[in-house]
C-alpha cells in the first residue's frame, strides 16, 4: 500500500521545525489514521524502537514507540506499540538524570551519550481522542523523550554534551556496549529511589 517507506536524514528542514498540533477533530479522520499507519510500517520496516510524524514528512505532532526484541536496542525492555498524538512533557523540578546511549533513524550510523530525565510525565491525545496522561520512568522514559524531542525538531545529537561519546554503531557495539549495559545496570538498581 504505501511503497515510498524512506525517512528523512539529517540536514532535511522538516526535521528541525516545531510540528503541528493535530486539531482533536481531525484525530479520527483517514488522513491521521492513514499517517499514523505508514509511521507503523516505515518504523518496523526500519528496526526503530519509535517514530515521529515528522521523520516520514509530515509536520504533525504524532510519535509512535514500540520495542519488541529490538536487535538494535538490547537494553530496553519490550514497550508494547503505542501511539501518541499531540504529546506533551512536563518534567517536575529536581528529577535525576541519567546517560542513555541513543541512535536515531534519521542519523546514520552514529550514536551517542545524551542525558535524560528518569522520570516524565507525557499528556497525549490517543487515536479514539482520549486524553490521557502517565508518568513514564526509567528506560523507558529514553525512547518518549527522543521522539518528542524529534516533534520539537531536535535531533539527540543536539543534546549529546561530549562529543567524545560520539561512535560508529559498529564501534557502539565493540567498544561501548558491555559497558553501557553495566552503567544501565547500576543505574535501574536505584532508580526506583530517585525521583
Ligand atoms: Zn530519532
Amino acid at each position: 500500500m504505501f511503497k515510498d517507506l524512506n525517512i528523512a536524514q539529517i540536514g532535511h528542514p522538516i526535521l528541525r521545525n516545531k510540528t503541528k498540533d493535530i486539531p482533536i477533530n481531525d484525530i479520527k479522520s483517514d488522513n491521521t489514521q492513514k499517517i499514523i499507519e505508514k509511521m507503523i510500517k516505515t518504523m518496523r520496516k526500519h528496526n526503530g524502537a519509535g517514530l515521529a510524524a515528522n521523520q516520514i514528512y509530515e509536520p504533525v505532532r504524532i510519535c509512535i514507540i514500540e520495542v519488541l526484541d529490538n536487535p538494535r536496542y538490547k537494553h530496553l525492555n519490550t514497550i508494547p506499540l503505542k501511539i501518541l498524538i499531540n504529546p506533551k512533557v512536563i518534567i517536575k523540578k529536581d528529577t535525576a538524570t541519567f546517560n542513555s546511549y541513543e541512535g536515531c533513524l534519521s542519523v546514520p550510523n552514529l550514536r551517542g551519550k545524551v542525558r535524560r530525565y528518569n522520570s516524565i510525565n507525557v499528556t497525549y491525545y490517543t487515536m479514539d481522542a482520549k486524553k490521557i496522561t502517565e508518568n513514564i520512568k526509567g528506560l523507558e522514559s529514553i525512547v518518549y523523550q527522543h521522539e518528542i524531542d524529534h516533534l520539537d525538531g531536535y535531533l539527540f545529537t543536539d543534546k549529546v554534551e561530549d562529543n567524545s561519546t560520539l561512535v560508529t554503531y559498529e564501534n557502539y557495539q565493540k567498544y561501548y556496549e558491555e559497558e553501557y549495559k553495566k552503567e544501565l545496570e547500576n543505574f535501574n538498581s536505584i532508580a526506583e529511589n530517585l525521583s
